[in-house]
């Protein structure tokens, strides 16, 4: 039996994880989310003084590096070198650094197939920046999930205080407009809607509101 496979893409801080955090647990599928991917690929970079950008030493490191993702009562933890960097991979230098060597080909060639893997086993919803249009081009829904830049600041920003996180709210909006032209302007599987995607937009929609839209529209293409 073939597993169903979701995708949903979009820039960040449009919602994508916390959404298909609670589509996924509705529907009882597993949530992957692939930023988390980069980001440890990125902390890896950091953690050994390595440029993000530098795409030489980047691909070097990669050859003894491994990300591993593992599912935990549904919740997915990432592992680098059999460490749990779950957390780490989340401050806004990690984010940077997920933003630089995800435009590096030998990094996306990498993740590749770990990605493909658990998408072939797993009925799953996988989110990202090109799982519809490379990772998963045969998924049987893609939604493309957006919002203004400045709502998709504001929620990023309201989301590291509630963390504790010491963050000025400009520095975000400033790092999320850097991070939306990297991602949309990498020659590399840049972010852009597959054709075939659902395009939703949630500048004006609460979380509640975004999820049952990312559920009706899995209840109208599979009847589930
Ligand atoms: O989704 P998240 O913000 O955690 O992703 C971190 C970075 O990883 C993104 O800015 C993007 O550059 C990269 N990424 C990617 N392709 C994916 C997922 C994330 O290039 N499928």
């Amino acid at each position: 039996m073939s597993s169903i496979n979701i995708a949903i893409d979009g820039p960040a801080g449009a919602g994508k994880s916390t959404i298909a955090k609670a589509a996924s647990k509705k529907l009882g599928f597993i949530y992957v989310d692939t930023g988390a991917l980069y980001r440890a690929v990125g902390v890896n970079a950091l953690r050994r003084g390595i440029m993000p950008s530098d795409a030489d030493k980047v691909e070097k490191s990669l050859s003894d590096v491994k990300v591993e993702l593992k599912f935990v009562d549904g919740q997915q933890r990432v592992y680098l070198n059999g460490e749990d960097v779950s957390e780490e991979i989340r401050t806004p230098p990690a984010s940077m650094a997920a933003s630089d060597v995800s435009a590096i080909p030998a990094v996306r060639a990498f993740l590749f197939d770990l990605q493909r893997d658990i998408a072939s086993k797993n009925n799953c919803l996988m989110d990202g920046r090109d799982i519809g249009t490379v990772v998963l081009p045969h998924a049987q829904i893609k939604i493309f999930l957006t919002a203004s830049v400045e709502a998709r600041a504001q929620r990023r920003y309201k989301e590291l205080t509630e963390k504790g996180m010491t963050v000025d709210y400009n520095n975000v909006l400033e790092e999320m407009i850097q991070r939306d032209y990297n991602d949309s302007h990498r020659e590399i599987a840049p972010l852009k809607p597959a054709e075939d995607s659902v395009i939703l937009d949630t500048t004006e929609l609460d979380l509640q509101q975004s999820i049952d839209a990312v559920l009706s529209l899995v209840e109208e293409k599979l009847g589930k």
